[in-house]
């Protein structure tokens, strides 16, 4: 398919980034560094997103964000994490842990803060905003990809226009439903898992009550709440249900209130303290069929998913969703530097390798998850105890190999 008379081409460039979060800015900044020219389209006309939300970065996300020369900046954003607590619903503990006793390092920051640090740090005209990918096709070795521009050049709202860029190469970095998927050869389905998060960030200033540098979470049968500060003035708190009979319409806090009332009175105050109810947003967990699919297309060589989209099932229970999006972003960056450098810009046995570190990462992540789930059953204190030493080990491991394959420097 050429490109069609009347429709205009924004650019032609070596990579296509489709996607403005977490792992379509790192996969950008990290490109960037090794020379490799690229621009991303994101259908939002500015960061507005769960711009209020946190950002927890912890593991090898936070030694990336240090190779790319964010580090300094990053950490001056939030507040560092260094205890995780689980308690039952009576106050009893499950498991608590310092972080650094495993090498974790954990931020929680404004996710506002960290957007505007990455897009500060990547060249200003090669983000799109208000540009949404609508189709994709590859012939004679390019990508030709379909956008909507809602945008003028000076950003002001238009009537949405039909335009094409051409890549060698394109990024799927558009999240949990990711369209860029579906042009995948072998594309996966996703459904809802029957889990849903809640999660908000309230003011308040009562230290005591809830600390800094703690993440807690209570756990009842099917029912998680959690909470951590994000600054003297700031705490963020999520609640997760699972098996749900029926969905939960907006608006969410009396629903909230009603299904944790048996929870400690904190519960109550965090989720009572919302500006609105529109400060509360909700994420559905997703299953994916086939389980394991590929994150760099067979056939054409020319597309890879980072991020969400490659992972649309997420681990609630680990926080690893930002993480994980900062690491699948530099690690293909890397990968497909090495491709660049012998002339290929597209899949080769380094790709590869991409796809099978990460997809081995995840894997792991999930048999932690759900040994961490085993603790919220009913259960004897011998099993439990069990339970808890087994958790430690996988921790210990985790700290041992990092949460990824060794982070390789960039030879721009
Ligand atoms: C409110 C909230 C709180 C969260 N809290 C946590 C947490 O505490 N810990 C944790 O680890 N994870 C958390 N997550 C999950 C975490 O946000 C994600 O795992 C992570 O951000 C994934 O980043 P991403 O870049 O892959 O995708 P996203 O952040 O979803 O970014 C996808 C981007 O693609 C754009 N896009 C989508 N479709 C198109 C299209 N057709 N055309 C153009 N652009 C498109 C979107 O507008 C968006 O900018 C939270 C999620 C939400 C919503």
């Amino acid at each position: 398919m050429g490109l069609p008379a009347r429709v205009p081409l924004i650019r032609r460039l070596p990579v296509l980034i489709v996607g403005g979060g977490l792992s379509g800015f790192t996969s950008a900044l990290s490109l960037h560094r090794a020379g490799i020219r690229n621009n991303i389209i994101t259908r939002e006309t500015k960061f507005t997103q769960h711009a209020r939300s946190g950002v927890f970065l912890g593991g090898s996300s936070i030694r990336i964000l240090d190779r790319l020369g964010l580090g300094p900046q990053y950490r001056s954003l939030g507040t560092p994490l260094y205890r995780a607590v689980i308690e039952d619903v009576n106050g009893k503990e499950i498991i608590s842990f310092r972080l650094d006793d495993y090498g974790m390092e954990v931020w929680n920051v404004p996710r506002q803060n960290l957007q505007q640090l990455l897009l500060e740090s990547i060249p200003p005209d090669s983000v799109h905003f208000g540009t949404k990918f609508r189709a994709l096709h590859i012939s004679d070795g390019s990508a030709h990809v379909k956008v909507q521009q809602a945008l003028d050049r000076s950003g002001q709202l238009i009537e949405p226009k039909a335009a094409y860029f051409e890549s060698k190469f394109v990024v799927g970095a558009d999240g949990n439903n990711s369209a860029v998927r579906s042009f995948m050869s072998r594309p996966a389905m996703t459904f809802y898992s029957g889990t849903s998060i809640w999660r908000a960030v309230v003011q308040n200033q009562d230290t005591e009550k809830y600390p800094l540098h703690i993440g807690k979470e209570v756990w009842g049968l099917k029912k998680r709440f959690g909470f951590a500060r994000m600054s003297p003035d700031e705490v963020v708190w999520w609640a997760v249900l699972t098996d749900l009979p029926e969905v939960l319409l907006r608006p969410f806090a009396p629903h909230l209130l009603r299904e944790f009332s048996d929870f400690p009175e904190i519960t109550k105050d965090l989720i009572l303290s919302i500006e609105s109810d529109r400060s509360i947003y909700r994420t559905e967990m997703k299953r994916v069929w086939p389980e394991q699919f590929p994150w760099v297309d067979p056939s054409s060589s020319r597309i890879a998913l980072v991020g969400d989209a490659g992972r649309p099932e997420h681990f609630g229970n680990l926080h690893s969703g930002h993480s994980f999006a900062v690491e699948d972003g530099y690690f293909l960056a890397h990968h497909l530097a090495e491709q660049n450098e012998k002339g290929m810009l597209r899949t080769g046995p380094k790709l590869g390798r991409y796809q099978e570190s990460r997809q081995e990462q995840m894997i792991a992540t999930k048999q932690y998850s759900a040994r961490l789930d085993r603790l919220s059953l009913p259960q004897s204190r011998i099993q439990r105890y069990c339970v808890r030493k087994l958790l430690h080990i996988s921790f210990e491991r985790m700290a041992l190999h990092g949460t990824g394959p060794r982070i390789p420097m960039f030879q721009a």
